[in-house]
């Protein structure tokens, strides 16, 4: 017994010893991991890039300024906040009007707004905007993302240091609001309406005389005389802006714009200073909220339509068709001077053109005939 005791001493001692080295290293490890995250999560701390978007919209405005909003939230979201995005409405840091430069000149890394308002510097604009009697939002999609549209979309805004991208669509607006009935296109001249981009341009060739403003300042001026009639977009942002209040007609369809491309644009060297990564979610992002606007107004406007109609009587009226075919006319000589003014706009408009052949003659038997027939009801006494 004294024996065994002898001997297993040194050995007891030896295990305690080993004990208390692993359990030295095992402090040591866990401390040194310890400072290594707490420095890793300072350092990403140190790398959570911050960008200024400003806005043509009111803040917060349905639809239109929800865009921009819930493109900082997503961004926010898949960069686990690396990536944050403060959304300024119009006016807030810039006017509206302003965005294309401040984003050009990196007064703000990236604007949210409509291709068409910059078409005093860029002509080919409307092509990726709106034109009259021209795609429908998921036409004007499939040419951006599917028929060339995008890659010179982006080659026309490449000298301002900018790169568009598609975000948002309301999908065919309405015609307008007027004070009076539009029962020939007599009923248009010399009427001062808010009308931008190349709807304006028809509308004036039609007899009318088109203003630009921006959707913050429709009410005033319909109110006070400053115009006639306007457009804006559709019963769920009408609505909301309570033009109903300045306005007795209501007019469909929207000629002007079936299917308008709204933007976000982003300053080339802010886009290029960031990871690869985060350039995917910023694209990313835009792509989904080009998407989810349109089905937030698809899924708003009948109700406020109804609305309308029903609980503020408004007048809902079609436009006749002599007027439409009026304004079609217009809107294609109108559509191919501007080409002839400008070597990007006749690009563009060869791409769109092609584009709309093609995808009209398929539409014409596929979501047309579709619509059609869905409406179809058996003859009475059937
Ligand atoms: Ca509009």
């Amino acid at each position: 017994m004294a024996l065994n005791e002898q001997r297993l001493t040194p050995l007891v001692i030896l295990l305690l010893l080993a004990l208390l080295v692993l359990t030295l290293a095992g402090w040591v490890l866990d401390r040194a991991s310890r400072d290594a995250s707490v420095s890793e999560g300072r350092q990403q701390a140190e790398d959570v890039i911050e960008w200024k978007l400003v806005t043509t919209w009111p803040k917060n405005f349905p639809g239109l300024g929800r865009g921009p909003e819930n493109f900082a939230r997503r961004v926010d979201e898949m960069s686990g906040g690396r990536l944050r995005v403060q959304v300024y409405g119009g006016g807030e840091i810039v006017p509206p009007f302003g965005v294309f430069d401040a984003v050009s000149q990196g007064v703000a890394e990236i604007g949210h707004g409509a291709g068409y308002y910059w078409t005093g510097k860029v002509p080919s604009a409307v092509f990726f905007t709106a034109v009259p009697f021209g795609f429908t939002a998921d036409e004007a999609s499939a040419w951006m993302h599917y028929g060339g549209g995008l890659e010179l979309w982006r080659k026309a805004y490449a000298p301002f240091n900018l790169i568009p991208m598609a975000g948002g669509n309301s999908g065919v607006q309405m015609a307008g609001w007027f004070n009076k009935e539009i029962n020939s296109i007599e009923d248009l001249q010399g009427l001062k309406m808010r009308i931008p981009g190349l709807g304006g341009e028809v509308f004036s060739r039609a007899g009318g005389v088109a203003v630009t403003m921006p959707g913050g300042e429709l009410y005033t001026s319909l109110q006070t005389g400053v115009i006639d009639a306007t457009e804006w977009v559709g019963p769920y942002n009408d609505l909301a802006m309570g033009l109903h209040e300045v306005a007795e007609y209501y007019y469909y369809p929207g000629w002007q714009e079936p299917g308008p491309v709204l933007e976000f644009i982003v300053n080339k060297d802010a886009f290029n200073a960031l990871p690869a990564d985060l350039q995917a979610i910023v694209e990313g992002a835009a792509r989904a909220i080009n998407q989810d606007m349109l089905d937030e107004y698809t899924a708003r406007n009948n109700r406020a339509l109804t609305e309308l109609v029903e609980v503020h009587g408004v007048k809902l009226r079609r436009l006749p068709d002599d007027v439409i075919i009026a304004l079609k006319q217009a809107a294609r000589e109108a559509v191919e001077e501007l080409a002839a003014s400008d070597p990007m706009a006749a690009e563009a408009y060869a791409s769109f053109s092609e584009f709309y052949e093609g995808v009209k003659n398929y539409h014409r038997i596929s979501e047309q005939a579709y619509i059609n027939a869905r409406d179809l009801e058996p003859a009475p006494g059937q």
